[in-house]
C-alpha cells in the first residue's frame, strides 16, 4: 500500500536490524486517516471471503481492525492481553511471547463473543516471528471458529512469521513488507501488480 509505505519513508524510525518504530502515526499517536484507507483496502481484499468478523489483539491493532470492521460492516473482537476481573467464565486462553519485550503474556477470548459459526479474519500492525498471529489462531481454534487469514500492516520479511503460518496454511495480506532494517535504514519488498 503506497500510503503506509510513504508514511513509514518518513514518519517510521529504523531502530536498529530488527525494530521499526510507529509511535508517531499507529502505536502511540495514531492517524486516522491513514486507518480509514487501511481499512479499505483490507475489507476490499477480504471482500469475498465469506468473513464474519474482525479479531485483534489490543491495543496496536484495534484501530485498523474498527475501521475495517466499519468497512465490512461486521463485528470486531478484541483478544485481551491484561487479566481481567470481569472477564471471568468460559474463557480460551493462550500464552504468546512477546517479541518487542522479550516476556511472554496471556491471551484471552471469552466463549461468548467467537464460536464455530465464525469466520474470521485477523488483523494486527507487525508480524515479526508470528507468536501473536498463532496465539491468537489457538485461541479461535478452541472457539471452533474457522481462519479466513491475516491481515498486516507491516510485515519484517526478514523474520520468520509469513513462512510460519503459510505453512499452517493461513493467507497473509500484507500492505507494506520490509525486507530490510538498519539504523536509519529501511528497504521494502516492491508490491506486486
Ligand atoms: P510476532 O508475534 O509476529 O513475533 O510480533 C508481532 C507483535 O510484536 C506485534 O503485535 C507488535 O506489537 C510487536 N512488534 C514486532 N515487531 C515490531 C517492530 O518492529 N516494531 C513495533 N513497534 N512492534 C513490533
Amino acid at each position: 500500500m503506497q500510503l503506509l509505505e510513504e508514511k513509514i519513508k518518513t514518519d517510521g524510525i529504523a531502530v536498529n536490524e530488527d525494530i521499526l518504530k510507529v509511535d508517531s502515526f499507529i502505536n502511540h499517536k495514531v492517524d486516522p486517516f491513514l486507518m480509514k484507507e487501511i481499512g479499505k483496502d483490507f475489507a476490499a481484499h477480504f471482500a469475498d471471503h465469506g468473513i464474519t468478523k474482525i479479531v485483534t489483539i489490543e491495543s496496536s491493532g484495534i484501530a485498523p481492525a474498527l475501521t475495517t470492521a466499519i468497512e465490512m460492516g461486521i463485528p470486531m473482537v478484541i483478544l485481551k492481553k491484561q487479566p481481567s476481573k470481569v472477564l471471568n467464565k468460559n474463557l480460551y486462553q493462550t500464552m504468546v511471547t512477546s517479541f518487542t519485550k522479550g516476556t511472554s503474556y496471556e491471551l484471552t477470548l471469552s466463549a461468548e463473543q467467537i464460536d464455530e459459526t465464525d469466520h474470521v479474519l485477523i488483523i494486527d500492525d507487525f508480524l515479526a516471528n508470528g507468536e501473536a498471529a498463532t496465539g491468537a489462531i489457538r485461541l479461535l481454534r478452541k472457539a471452533h471458529a474457522t481462519v479466513a487469514g491475516l491481515g498486516i500492516l507491516i510485515e519484517k520479511s526478514f523474520q520468520p512469521g509469513r513462512d510460519k503460518l503459510k505453512e499452517q496454511g493461513i493467507h497473509v495480506y500484507s500492505l507494506a513488507r520490509i525486507s530490510k532494517l538498519a539504523e536509519n535504514y529501511i528497504e521494502f519488498i516492491p508490491e506486486e501488480v
